[in-house]
């Protein structure tokens, strides 16, 4: 009680102190603070000041298109598309008008709260090509529906997720000859939002800018599937209960690169995120991870992490997920969301029921592991004979690239141009 109550009281003196700079969300947070899970709830729109307009949208075309390289040149992330692009926020005025330019550098002064504290967060998804030529999004809300779960996190503006939606589908089609036309290829788009704000007191950014940027990319596995090995890293905790790890923050991404340099220079493609004395596992680099195997009942099941606040709420994950639930229950299937720990998969390998394991997420879809190891020893993963991926992370791998290449009609896939 007490601790409730004064946590009420800073809540509303630290309100009104900042109520010039305030964001709505900052405000619906103050409203929101006695929950049980103060910032858990879901992504509330600006209220009060404009939300983002696409009907005001302006265009202004490249003098300079670039050459398009050839599919096979193409590496990930290295390479961008002609436009970009951006709507400016205030806390005054709401978003801007949208503007889509010609790529460009951002100008922004050195004291630009970004620099110093982190108020950046993103997304990644994918435009696709089907075999009419038509280009396609794959469950654009749930991206949306994150991004605003990031930015209220770190008192950035939220937005209407389906005005954004319409605005990145304005913007790819202005890039349509970017997005190769063969399967496995796609353009891979990054909405990126910043505080930009120039003041080095630490507070809600009184101003923001949400832009996209595109880059054409190849087919994860051009040669076929290569499956990894992991190394379960126990020098470091990528996220923890109550703490961010659940929000694409960019703040999440830079301290994990020393403990992936230290697993590479061992000779593993990826660590696998542990956490807790109990070594339950959460992540592998930056996807879910989902484990197969017969468990101690006898019963075949599909397990991923649940999401307690300390798992990234993966799109790829979440389709898996609802795939596994129609496709493999009807089998014999158990599909489950629990904590799991190194110790039950050891054991499970041991005793010859460790099936399967693969990381998912939307660069690769599924990425098949061969083997963790962990404290010194290391852990078999089963692979399908002569293949470099076990029987489910291929067939995920075909149901997923059906829906998103727009081969089988499904409501996951939506098409933005004709
Ligand atoms: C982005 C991300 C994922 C995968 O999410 P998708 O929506 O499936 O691409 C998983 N884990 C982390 C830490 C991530 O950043």
């Amino acid at each position: 009680m007490m601790l409730v109550k004064r946590l009420r009281s800073s809540t509303v003196r630290w309100a009104d102190q900042l109520a010039p700079f305030l964001s709505h969300n900052a405000q619906v947070q103050t409203q929101r603070f006695y929950s049980s899970s103060p910032y858990n709830d879901g992504p509330s729109v600006p209220r009060g000041t404009p939300d983002i307009d696409p009907s005001a949208l302006t265009i202004e075309r490249t003098s300079s298109p670039k050459r398009l390289l050839d599919p096979k040149d193409l590496i990930f992330g290295r390479n961008f598309t002609d436009h970009m692009l951006s709507i400016e926020w205030t806390a005054q005025d709401g978003w801007l008008p949208p503007r889509i330019t010609p790529y460009q550098n951002l100008s922004l002064d050195p004291s630009a709260c970004v620099f110093h504290y982190a108020f950046t967060c993103f997304e990644g998804m994918k435009a696709y090509k089907d075999p009419q030529n038509r280009i396609r999004l794959f469950r654009p809300d749930r991206n949306m529906y994150r991004l605003n779960r990031s930015s209220s996190r770190i008192a950035l503006p939220t937005f209407d997720g389906d005005k954004f939606t319409e605005l990145i589908s304005k913007f790819v089609e202005l890039e349509e000859r970017f997005i190769p036309k063969q399967k496995g290829y796609s353009l891979y788009i990054r909405p990126t939002m910043i505080g930009t704000q120039n003041t080095l007191g630490v507070g809600p950014p009184g101003s923001a800018l949400l832009y996209v940027i595109a880059s054409p990319v190849g087919p994860y596995y051009p040669t076929g599937f290569k499956a990894i090995s992991l190394e379960a890293t126990e020098s470091a905790v990528r996220a923890w209960p109550g703490g961010v790890g659940d929000r694409k923050l960019g703040a999440n991404y830079a301290p994990c690169i020393v403990p992936q340099i230290d697993a590479a220079k061992r000779g593993y493609q990826q660590n696998l995120w542990l956490f807790g004395e109990e070594g339950y596992v959460t992540e592998v680099g930056t996807m879910n991870m989902f484990v197969a195997w017969v468990n101690e009942e006898g019963v075949k099941e599909l397990i991923t992490a649940p999401l307690d606040g300390t798992i990234l709420e993966g799109v790829t994950r979440e389709s898996i997920l609802a795939l596994a639930r129609e496709k493999l229950e009807p089998e014999g299937w158990t599909v489950s969301e629990r904590k799991y720990t190194m110790a039950e998969m050891k054991k499970a390998a041991d005793e010859g029921r460790l099936l399967e394991a693969f990381g998912a997420g939307t660069a690769a879809v599924v990425s098949p592991v061969k083997a963790v190891t962990w404290r010194g020893e290391e852990i078999k993963i089963p692979l399908s004979p002569g293949k470099e991926t076990g029987p489910l992370a291929e067939s995920f791998w075909n149901w997923m690239l059906a829906i998103q290449y727009g081969e089988v009609d499904h409501p996951w896939s939506q098409i933005v141009s004709n």
